[in-house]
């Protein structure tokens, strides 16, 4: 069994992950980590929803990762850079699902793949990363006569917006069609924008309620349009493609990957 600590592990994914663990096959949960003051101590099975686990959450990354050779960790930015920072040291594969990061710390991420075994995807559902192949062969196929806008909704607690997914498929999209993808994304219009350019890639961002996350890709042209859409109906697929990535890393040499390389697309 691959011993796996899980960091953020009395939010939303942690919980989820948690879950998931105890039905692998594969991975053992051997740590849980949570921000000082929240949880501390307590059961991180029971924090999950389910029963006990014997392990009880901690605020120290290196306690937690005594025992483990992989870390699982859906946070926040500053804390997933900072949790990378001791997988470094420690020598220990890492799968990161934290999204809203900058381009600085996702060049950093990249880096730490060379000494350590790095995942890292803003989206680790099946669904989403056949979309993202999709995606590829569509912009190439349908050229420069479509339009392409990405239109994304999220719960109204996300911080992060457009969602990591949505700017994920920006790039592929913009390096389908041989172009530099900050250049070309136009987020959220107002005013008197003046015509849409056709290199544009438009990117509109909705927040409410519960909804666990959707993203729809339009390819408008005169008279036809097509909508690739995605809707994710619980977070565990997404906890699920964490597990299935943090089992395939055990196996790897240190290096950047993403999703699209554990399902081996
Ligand atoms: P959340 O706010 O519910 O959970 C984050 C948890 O991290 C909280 O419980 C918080 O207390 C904890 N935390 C804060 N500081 C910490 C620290 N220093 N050490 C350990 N834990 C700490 O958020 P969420 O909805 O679970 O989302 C977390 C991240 O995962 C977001 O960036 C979200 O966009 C991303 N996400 C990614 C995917 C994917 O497939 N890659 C899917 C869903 C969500």
């Amino acid at each position: 069994m691959i011993k796996t600590a899980v960091t953020g592990a009395a939010g939303r994914m942690g919980g989820r992950i948690i879950h998931i663990i105890r039905e692998s096959e594969a991975l053992e949960l051997g740590g849980a980590v949570e921000l000082s003051g929240h949880r501390i101590g307590e059961d991180a099975g029971s924090v999950a929803g389910a029963s006990p686990l014997g392990v009880a959450i901690t605020d120290s990354l290196e306690e937690a990762l005594a025992d483990c050779s992989t870390l699982i960790d859906f946070t926040y930015p500053e804390v997933t850079m900072a949790n990378l920072d001791v997988c470094v040291r420690l020598g220990k594969r890492v799968v990161i699902g934290t999204t809203g990061l900058s381009p600085d710390q996702r060049e950093k991420i990249r880096q730490a793949g060379e000494k350590i075994p790095v995942v890292f995807a803003p989206n680790m559902s099946i669904g989403v990363n056949v979309c993202l192949r999709v995606l590829k062969d569509l912009t190439r196929i349908l050229g420069s006569d479509f339009d392409t806008e990405i239109v994304e909704l999220h719960h109204n607690k996300k911080k992060d917006a457009p969602s990591g997914t949505a700017i994920r498929m920006g790039e592929v999209i913009a390096e389908a069609a041989g172009k530099n993808f900050a250049e070309s994304a136009v987020y959220s219009r107002h005013g008197m924008i003046g015509e849409r350019s056709s290199g544009e890639i438009g990117l509109q961002t909705v927040r409410g309620g519960d909804i666990i996350g959707e993203h729809t890709v339009y390819f408008i042209a005169n008279g036809e349009r097509i909508e690739l859409t995605h809707r994710a109906m619980t977070r565990d697929m997404f906890a699920r493609g964490a597990v299935r990535a943090a089992a395939w890393l055990a196996e790897k040499k240190p290096g950047f990957y993403d999703m699209q390389d554990v399902l081996d697309f």
